[in-house]
Parts: structure tokens; sequence; C-alpha cells
């Protein structure tokens, strides 16, 4: 059985074909600059990279290209589209409407459609994406795999924000977390690594990229998250604030003359380590720049790994314990200084990281990086959020 995984942004779509027999990626791929000149598709398949300069003037077109690239003659792993059993769409936002992975229908479009003002966004990019396949595929089963599923197990003192509760009942503003998908996926790799049932762990999954969250995941189910209502709270991110008194936003607001809009685009895009340092959003322009002894970077890096470290905290104190620490994304794979700081100054919790371990290169791989002495494991596991969609893709059907 193959599942293709489509993650649709506005002007990007990526995708992956993976054979469910091996788990193994078949093919992958980007299509970006959709709609905008200068469109291109990078398509890798039998240990190759083919890239197509071509014009996308929007999303219909993106997928006829990458369905042609997966059947091409050379570039293809396909005899024909046929042999694609189902596709897995990634969708962000699910309100308190999908607590699952849901069939695409009809019926489940229009739904998304009418959540598309919660999360302006990413939902209409996602459905552009999931519509842009059914034209060009209408017979193959799709699933929407929503990235706040896992957390739908949160418990209610745990999601719910202190406003009025009627607010709450008609509007269903409350914490719904992110990047579900991944904190699902490593929690169950660190069990199967310790092998362990993840019944009986408690995991803190600290999933660091250019967006961040933490996840508390006590028994396999996630108890409480970072992110919150949108993915621009918690701790601060490439370009996003983070977590931020409320009043301090509408000051600024009032002193730059912005309206709620323009608030909110300052906030996820000019703020956290980009606004911080005045470098990069890029942590590897961030350590960069304070190795060199940039001050505003290395303020950057600390607040980041001071705010990651309170969530640890927190979720520690949460779970009543932590067993094992998980490191993953972009920074959490990539970035040792930020993993030694978050772990530094934490014996307190029985937690001590191997700094000799720590530093080793990233291979790919799981590693351990806890001390000989530590009670908690520190484990570093690449996530892979394309398996996840296309294991649970094929669950639903
Ligand atoms: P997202 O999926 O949220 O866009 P990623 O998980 O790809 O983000 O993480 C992007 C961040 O990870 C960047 O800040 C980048 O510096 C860092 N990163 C990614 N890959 C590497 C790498 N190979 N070495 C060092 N840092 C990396």
């Amino acid at each position: 059985m193959k599942v293709l995984v489509i993650n649709s942004g506005s002007s990007s779509l990526k995708y992956q074909l993976i054979d469910m027999e091996t788990e193994g990626v078949v093919a992958k791929g980007t299509c970006e600059r959709i709609g905008i000149p200068g469109s291109k598709l990078t398509h890798k398949a039998n240990g190759q990279e083919f890239v197509y300069e071509q014009e996308m003037p929007d999303h219909n077109v993106a997928v006829s290209l990458v369905l042609n690239a997966l059947t091409d003659e050379k570039a293809g792993v396909l005899a024909s589209m046929d042999e694609i059993d189902a596709v897995g769409h990634r969708a962000v936002a699910s309100g308190e409407v999908f607590k699952k992975t849901t069939l695409v229908t009809d019926e489940t479009i229009a739904q998304m459609e009418e959540l598309c003002d919660l999360a302006p966004l990413h939902n209409p990019a996602a459905l552009i994406g999931v519509k842009a396949c059914r034209a060009a595929m209408p017979n193959t089963p799709m699933a929407f795999v929503f990235d706040t599923s896992f957390h739908f197990t949160m418990p209610d003192y745990a999601y719910m924000y202190a406003i009025d509760y009627t607010d709450y009942e008609k509007y269903k503003i409350r914490r719904y977390g992110f990047h579900g998908t991944s904190h699902k996926f490593v929690s169950q790799e660190a069990a199967k690594y310790l092998g362990k049932d993840a019944k009986d762990l408690k995991v803190i999954t600290c999933h660091l990229g250019n967006g961040s969250s933490i996840t508390a995941v006590d028994g396999g189910k996630s108890v409480d998250t970072s992110m919150g209502f949108t993915p621009l709270a918690g701790v601060p991110m490439g370009t996003r604030s983070g977590d931020l008194d409320y009043a301090a936003a509408e000051y600024l607001a009032k002193k730059n003359g912005w309206d709620i809009s323009e608030t909110l685009t300052y906030l996820n895009k000019k703020c956290g380590m980009a606004g911080i340092s005045g470098v990069s959003s890029d942590f590897r322009d961030l350590t960069a720049a304070r190795d060199q002894g940039n001050a505003r970077a290395k303020l950057a890096l600390d607040m980041f790994a001071y705010a990651c470290k309170k969530y640890v905290g927190a979720y520690a104190a949460a779970m009543n314990g932590v067993d094992c620490i998980v490191f993953t994304a972009g920074v959490g794979e990539n970035t040792p200084c930020v993993r030694e700081a978050i772990c530094d100054n934490m014996q307190y919790l029985g937690l001590e990281i191997d700094k000799e371990k720590n530093l080793e290169k990233n291979n790919g791989a799981i590693r351990d990086i806890s001390g000989s002495n530590s009670k908690v494991k520190i484990l570093i596991i690449p996530t892979n959020e394309e398996l996840v969609i296309a294991r649970e893709t094929v669950e639903l059907l």
C-alpha cells in the first residue's frame, strides 16, 4: 500500500510517497513559489534529485506536476497514479469539530471551510491542496490528519483559559496545541527505545524548530502543551514572540498606530529570536553570531533555553515527575548548546546531560545523551510527521 502525504502551504506544497509495507519513503519533494513567478518543483526519487522549473499559477498545476513526476519515465516511481492507495493531508487547526483523523468528504471540507476563521494562516492553504488533489484523484480516499488531535486528551483545567466561560462555550476559545503528530511519534519512539510500555512513562517532548512547542506526555497521552489557541503561544520561536502580556501588545499597538491584525502580524513575524537578536530567526546564524561576541544573539539564545527550561519544570510538576526528555525537530536535533542550556542545573529533577555525547554529530538515529547518573533519560529522536500522517490515514481507512 502506498500513501501520498501532502503538506500544503499558501505558496508551497511538500509531499512524500510512503510505502506502508516498509514505511520507507519512495519519493518526496517540494513545490515552491506557487502563484508567484519563478515556481519550481524539486523531486527526489530513485536516489536522484530532479528539478522542474515550471510556472505553477495555482495548486492544481502543482499537484498535476507532482503526479507527473511520480509517474514520469525517469523520475517516476509509479506505473500510474492508480497505485496511490490513499492521500493523507496535514491539517493544522481542528477547533473542537474534529478530534481525530477524519475522512475528506464534501461535508468535512465544508466544515473545514467554516474553521478557516480560527486558523486563517493555515487552514485555507491546506484546503487548497486538498481540493487540488481531489480534482486530480477523484476516486482516491483521503484523510485530514490534524496537528491538534494528539492533544485532545488534555484535562479541562489544562486546556481552559480563565476567560468568561460562556465565551469558551460560544467560540471554543481554549488551548488546542500543535505539532501533535510529532509529539505523538517521538513519545512512542522513546517508549520503544527504552523497551517500556508508553503507559508506564512520563515524557516531556521538546519539538524545537522554527516553531517550537513542548508537551507533557503522561502514560502515552498529551496532558499539557505549550502552544495554545494558535501556534503563537509558549516559548519564543524563530519569529514568534511566544507568551506575552496582552496589555504590552495593546500598548505597542497604540504607540505604533497598529490595528489588531497588524499587531498579530508583528507578534508572529517580527519577534522571537529574529526580533531579539536583530540577526536572524535561524539558530545556525544565532549560534555563529553569539560565538563571535554578538550580545543580542546570546540574549536570544539564553531567553529561548530559559523559557524551555521553565516548561520542563512546569510539566515535571504537572506529571509528578519525569522519566524521559526528548529533543526533536531542526533545533532539538541539531543544536547541542540549546539542549545543554535547557538540561543544565536540573539536578533537583535528577537530570544530568552527558556533555560529550551531546556534542556528537547528528547521525539521524536515536541518541541517548543522558549522563551515567541521570535518573531521567535524555534522548534525541528525529521526528517523522509524514510517517505519522501516513499511518493515521491507513488506520482510518
Ligand atoms: P520548522 O519545521 O518549524 O520550519 P525545523 O524543524 O526545520 O523548522 O527547524 C528549523 C531550525 O532548525 C532553524 O533554526 C535551523 O537553524 C535549525 N536547523 C535545521 N537543520 C539544522 C542543521 N542541520 N544544523 C543546525 N541547525 C539546523
